[in-house]
């Protein structure tokens, strides 16, 4: 079976070097060299300054709520996100006891529109929570406007968007913070984990307490904390992947430029800003209807290739995630899109396949 995507595995050499490392320091967690090493060479990678690492992306999320100090008021406040997204988007605000309050997307970026983010807005709104969906990214300039306006927060869920630039510049130093999932199916992974990019270094000094128990010293426990740090052996696949990211990312832009070239004429894609310097994260093509789509998602699978409906159901459907309004334009856009295989090891002969499965389907 050809999955939706494959894992990048690092160098074992390379792999053995750092867990030799770990072994004679053996220093398996808490704040340890690896951790200390990932977050300077992704601070330096990604252009950004503080950067806190942690066990995964969700707990990136439920941190970074935390720090800003949106969450832990049991559904006496609201945050307005998006209903295109994976469910930890909305999920991680429930959990927190923020109400997630679902805006509709644009149907052409499927990200957050930001026209309808006022009307969404009532006295318990503190922030708001849009997601780079697919690495694209959303209109941050008015998002921006709309938070200062109504002195609202941003977090940004940037989950598929590690290494996008946006005019030049990365797209995680919006908000008042982004967060990072390092997922193994991600772009870039560390078998699980996590990071936050704080705008205010105020917020990263409080978060780095509340990942560790509110522990400030051997004696004084400070505040409220919970255990989401990220451990060495994580850090130590953070930095051999990291270091293979070239490489990763050449391979995945020759299989996103031939996608495009034989599908963009046939097939609807996600329209991307000017100005957006994208990391070849997803292949997400959009089909005339429901039935289309889940023909082509057939055909495939009887072929053994697996696309995967990303995201549906919109998350409004969801029951226990509460909301209350029908969201149309994601409701259409998850009923009929697929994310095609995209990964470095992809081989050409397998996404020729692919290509001409789709489009014999689409004739037929
Ligand atoms: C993967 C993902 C998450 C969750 O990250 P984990 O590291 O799996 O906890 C959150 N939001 C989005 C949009 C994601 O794709």
């Amino acid at each position: 079976m050809i999955p939706v995507t494959k894992p990048y595995l690092p160098s074992r050499e390379k792999l053995n070097q750092y867990i030799d490392g770990i072994y004679e320091r053996a220093w398996l967690t808490n704040n340890g060299e690896l951790v200390q090493e990932l977050t300077k060479r992704l601070e330096e990678y990604l252009k950004v300054e503080n950067l806190l690492l942690v066990a995964n992306g969700t707990l990136a999320l439920q941190i970074a709520y935390r720090a800003l100090g949106i969450s832990g008021r049991d559904n006496a406040t609201e945050a307005i996100t998006t209903p295109f997204t994976f469910v930890a988007t909305a999920s991680s605000l429930k959990w927190e006891g923020v109400e997630p309050v679902f805006a509709d997307i644009d149907p052409d970026t499927w990200c957050l529109d930001p026209a309808n983010i006022e009307p969404a807005i009532t006295p318990k709104t503190r922030a708001i929570v849009p997601v780079h969906v697919f690495g694209n990214t959303c209109d941050v300039d008015t998002i921006n406007a709309i938070a200062s306006k109504h002195s609202l927060k941003v977090i940004y869920d940037a989950s598929h968007a590690f290494g996008v630039k946006y005019q030049g510049e990365s797209v995680l130093k919006h908000g008042d913070a982004a967060t990072l999932s390092f997922h193994a199916t991600k772009l870039f992974h560390a078998g699980e984990g996590g990071a936050i990019v704080f705008k205010r270094k105020e917020d990263l000094e409080r978060a780095k307490k509340m990942i560790n128990f509110g522990i400030t010293g051997p004696e004084t426990i400070e505040e409220l904390g919970i255990n989401a740090k990220m451990n060495e052996l994580q850090a130590a696949m953070g930095l051999c992947v990291l270091h293979g990211m070239e490489e990763n990312l050449k391979a995945r832009d020759a299989v996103w430029q031939r996608y495009e070239q034989a599908l963009s004429q046939t097939l609807q894609l996600q329209t991307q800003p000017n100005g957006l310097d994208y990391n070849y994260a997803y292949f997400p093509v959009v089909f005339e209807n429901e039935e289309q789509a889940l023909r082509v998602a057939a055909t495939l699978k009887e072929n053994g290739v697996l696309a995967r409906r990303y995201f549906y159901p919109s998350l409004e459907s969801v029951e226990c995630l509460g909301a209350k309004a029908d969201q149309p334009v994601s409701k259409d856009i998850a009923s009929r899109i697929l994310c095609l295989p995209i990964f470095d090891q992809l081989s050409r002969k397998d996404q020729k396949n692919i290509i001409n499965l789709i489009e014999t389907e689409l004739k037929a």
